[in-house]
């Protein structure tokens, strides 16, 4: 089970630095290829750097050559929400936190097997926690 984090914006901004609040709460995207978790291969899990939500294990990171870290599937099924997004004229689907509803990235079908699918996500909405 996710636990369920309410804030509202102002406490959102109070806790979070202007680059993470940018991306999980304003829906932005990092420029590719700056964020730290790109090419980084360390083994452990990825959590919501909102609420602390376990999102991803390394285990299901690949390098998609995007310039964004990129998963084929989340940690588990109910670990994130999808929902469309048709900003910017492109349908796209929208990943967010199930545990705050923060802004993630997209999921897209190009992504490898055994999923076929792409997380691709932001450096700056995530938090690596080593498995050691
Ligand atoms: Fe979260």
């Amino acid at each position: 089970m996710v636990k369920k984090i309410e804030r509202t914006e102002k406490e959102w901004k109070e806790i979070l630095s202007d680059g993470v609040y940018h991306i999980l709460r304003e829906s932005g995207t990092e420029p590719p290829f700056s964020g730290k978790y790109d090419s980084f291969k360390g083994k452990g899990v990825y959590v919501c750097a909102g609420c602390g939500n376990v999102l991803f294990d390394s285990e299901n990171k690949y390098d998609s050559g995007s310039g964004w870290p990129s998963f084929w599937k989340p940690i588990t099924d109910d670990a994130v929400t999808t929902k469309p997004d048709l900003s910017m004229g492109v349908e796209r689907i929208e990943v967010n936190c199930a545990g705050c509803g923060g802004h993630l990235g997209h999921v897209f079908d190009d992504g490898p097997p055994p999923t076929g699918l792409r997380y691709c996500m932001n450096s700056l909405a995530l938090e690596f926690k080593g498995s050691e």
